[in-house]
């Protein structure tokens, strides 16, 4: 196999998966890893324990200029159960590598890895390139929080960071945020055979739920932002009840509220919270969001966006900024002022999927975008 295939090949073997907060050092063997190889390829490298002995790892190669290239991608992977394929015995097959993390994201590590490698035997350097390879990308995002902690996102400057994820190798600039929260209706409960006069809470949830999505979600459409569309709200969840003849005390929705860029989703839950409370102003409560993330809105006009987009083309590929769903670590990055692009191999349908596979045509692909891309000298967008 070629150096790329081999590489991701080796990073499917070492076990990943995302603790989602119990206390393991589940990436740091993979940090390791990644470390050791980057310095036998004459690269520095460190980690850096984020919580719990879990480590992101940062490779660094000095280049001509101390302006800087981000290259961050994240180490963790989801669960392994009901997998179809052997997780970590990566197999090839009508020209697909499976695994799990094959596309998220082990591919785009391996893409960043070999084309650094390049790029440190060969030159030329005309910037300091920089590979994050962070912890908990699929949890609640402590390894990016960390690196930005660290100034690893300001320190150069970085004049612009590739979060590798997988697109079809399309260049993504703009994705959702989000803000989850729980509203609960309260009652007095009692018998359910004399209902009367009493507030059950899933009758006043039935009306809130009624107002939310009536009412309240369609009219986010004058929100929408060209690359990601609207803003959306969905009541995802719903508990209540303790049994089938008596009225409840309580019962729980969960909204999953998607922001688009230019909404603070703090200021979406105050909003939503203040309209709850003044149609319902007894009997409801609007808890705190547990998830809350940016959206992702990069300026097509920088430098950098600009000169992913002509390696793109360079290279018989589609250029044009596109937009996605899901989030992703390159809004956290964002709030630095960084340009962020995601972009990799592989389609974001075979994430956590049972049979995940990279084709190779694309992980390839993905290489040689790389290599053209940290040889370009961002602020003319001419080939160094
Ligand atoms: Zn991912």
């Amino acid at each position: 196999m070629a150096d790329v295939e081999e590489l991701l090949a080796q990073l499917i073997r070492i076990p990943s998966i995302n603790p989602r907060g119990r206390a393991e050092p589940a990436e740091t063997p993979l940090a390791e890893y990644v470390a050791d190889w980057a310095r036998g390829h004459g690269m520095a490298a460190d980690l850096h324990e984020v919580v719990d002995g879990r480590c992101n790892v940062v490779v660094t190669l000095p280049g001509d200029s101390a302006e800087t290239i981000l290259l961050e991608t994240h180490l963790d992977t989801v669960e392994t159960e009901g997998m179809t394929v052997a997780p970590f015995a990566p197999t090839v097959a009508d020209g697909r590598l499976h695994g799990r993390g094959a596309c998220d994201a082990k591919g785009p590590l391996a893409v960043f890895l070999t084309a650094m490698a390049d790029l440190a035997r060969r030159g030329p350097r005309p910037h300091t390139v920089v590979l994050a390879g962070v912890v908990d990308e699929e949890h609640v995002y402590r390894g990016v929080l960390h690196l930005r902690d660290q100034g690893v996102t300001r320190n150069g400057p970085v004049v612009g960071a590739v979060v590798g994820e997988p697109t079809s190798l399309r260049m993504v600039t703009a994705h959702k945020g989000c803000m989850r929260c729980r509203i609960t209706a309260r009652g007095p409960g009692g018998h359910s055979s004399e209902p009367w006069g009493r507030v059950n809470p899933i009758a006043t949830l039935a009306q809130v739920v009624d107002h939310l999505t009536g009412e309240y979600a369609p009219a986010l459409e004058a929100l929408a932002r060209p690359l990601v569309g609207p803003p959306s709200l969905a009541v995802t969840m719903i508990e209540g009840g303790t049994g089938p003849n008596v009225l409840p005390e309580s019962a729980t929705i969960t909204v999953d509220r998607r922001t688009v860029a230019g909404e603070d989703p703090h200021a979406v839950w105050s909003e939503l919270r203040h309209d709850l409370l003044t149609r319902w102003p007894e009997h409801l409560e609007v808890a705190e969001p547990h998830i809350v993330d940016h959206a992702l809105e990069t300026d097509p006009g920088d430098p950098f966006v600009r000169a992913v987009g002509d390696v793109l083309r360079e290279a018989g590929h589609d250029p044009e900024p596109k937009g996605v769903g899901h989030g992703t670590d390159a809004s956290k990055i964002a709030w630095d002022g960084v340009p962020c692009v995601v972009f990799g191999p592989g389609a974001i349908a075979q994430a956590h999927t049972p049979a995940e596979f990279v084709p190779l045509a694309e992980l390839h692909a993905a290489r040689g975008v790389l290599d053209a891309l940290l040889r370009r000298r961002i602020h003319t967008g001419a080939p160094a």
